[in-house]
């Protein structure tokens, strides 16, 4: 099935329901909210590589995918920052915005924008999971 990433905020939704934990600086582990499954995801600077199907099956010239695990990771990591990504399939869409840009591969570009409130870390306590709270006092 040739399969191109076109239902931006669909997988942007779908990457809502995902479960992020971070193992390492840029390693997250993401588990879907749909199947269960995780999946192991390695940010760079300009979006990531995911070992889910799609990601598996990125070409060679450039790993990078744009699926919904790459998205959550990413949202992670904007949220410890305070901020919340969007996903958006077309150039003219994500530029509407008037945000900061990063397009993470596979046409997709995300935009982010710093949330409304944000009082402390939203994360909940993961069972057995050290708890990293990175904020100076
Ligand atoms: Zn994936």
């Amino acid at each position: 099935m040739a399969q191109t990433i076109t239902g931006a905020k669909q997988i942007q939704r779908k990457s809502r329901s995902h479960i992020v934990r971070q193992v390492r600086s840029n390693w997250y582990k993401v588990t879907s909210g749909e199947t269960g499954r995780t999946y192991d995801v390695n940010l760079g600077l300009n979006g990531g590589t995911c070992t889910c199907k799609w990601g598996r099956e990125r070409p060679d010239q450039d790993r990078r995918s744009a699926c919904s695990h790459v998205i959550a990771a990413m949202n992670f990591r904007a949220a410890q920052k305070g901020r919340r990504v969007s996903a958006w399939a077309r150039p003219e869409d994500a530029e509407r915005q008037h945000r900061p840009t990063l397009p993470i591969g596979d046409g997709v570009i995300l935009t982010s924008r710093v949330k409304w409130k944000v009082n402390g870390f939203k994360t909940r306590p993961k069972p057995g999971g050290q708890q990293r709270k990175s904020r100076a006092h």
